[in-house]
């Protein structure tokens, strides 16, 4: 098993200009180089995810071509956590139209999945079938949201075929909202994997993929862990 981003890169995290995170870009882009971060991608929920949770738009998503780091040297990459829709593998991967070449493919409970719950292994083996080209990993595949549903070994299986890491997701797991067992056995199989806090708050953008990382050693799936590449 490889995890692309050992070291201070942290490439799943939620802004409140977008979506539901708690700090503006800036905050979040100031603070991830006072602790260190080299790179982050700050990924917020696509269109469909926001229409259902009834977000008011704030910022004009095509502003952030414009946006520069003027607090340090963090690599600052926006890209989009994408939802599948149904069982056929539609899914939704644009803000206010924009998409990005960061793609997190992820499903959230009942929104904005609308299909039979058992058809979730379908719905990723669909999406990931017809989406691979585009998708840059799977966002918190072991989360409790369908975990009764999901076939994990057969996606990770279709993931490791397309060469698609899969994540462990550090608030997940510190909020308890990972279905430990999928997770064990996703991580016995799976080819490669990003470690990203999903941080919707500053508090875990700093200690959301220590305790990823800390799971993964007490597991024993990877040796010590001390945060360099
Ligand atoms: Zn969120
Ligand atoms: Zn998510």
């Amino acid at each position: 098993m490889e995890i692309i981003n050992p070291g201070n890169e942290d490439y799943h995290m939620h802004s409140i200009n977008f979506s539901d995170g708690l700090n503006t870009i800036d905050e979040i882009v100031n603070y991830a180089g006072k602790i260190g971060l080299s790179k982050i991608g700050i990924t917020d929920h696509n269109q469909a995810y926001l229409d259902k949770r009834g977000f008011v738009r704030r910022t004009y998503r095509n502003i952030i071509n414009r946006w520069e780091n003027v607090y340090n040297n963090v690599k600052v990459q926006f890209g989009i956590e994408a939802d599948i829709l149904n069982s056929k593998g539609d899914i939704c991967m644009d803000i206010q139209g924009v998409t990005a070449d960061l793609i997190i493919l992820s499903t959230h409970p009942s929104r904005p999945y609308k299909d039979n719950p058992n058809k979730i292994t379908l719905a990723y083996l669909n999406a990931i079938e017809r989406f691979h080209d585009k998708i840059t990993f799977l966002g918190h595949p072991c989360s409790v949201y369908y975990e009764d549903y999901i076939d994990i070994e057969a996606v990770t299986e279709l993931c490791n075929k397309y060469d698609i890491p899969m994540e462990v997701n550090g608030a997940n797991i510190s909020t308890n909202r990972t279905n430990l067992n999928n997770l064990n056995k996703m991580l016995k199989i799976v080819d490669r994997i990003y470690v990203n806090s999903d941080s919707h708050t500053l508090y875990e953008l700093k200690t959301a993929r220590a305790e990823a990382f800390q799971y993964l050693t007490e597991n024993g799936f990877i040796k010590t862990h001390s945060f360099k590449s």
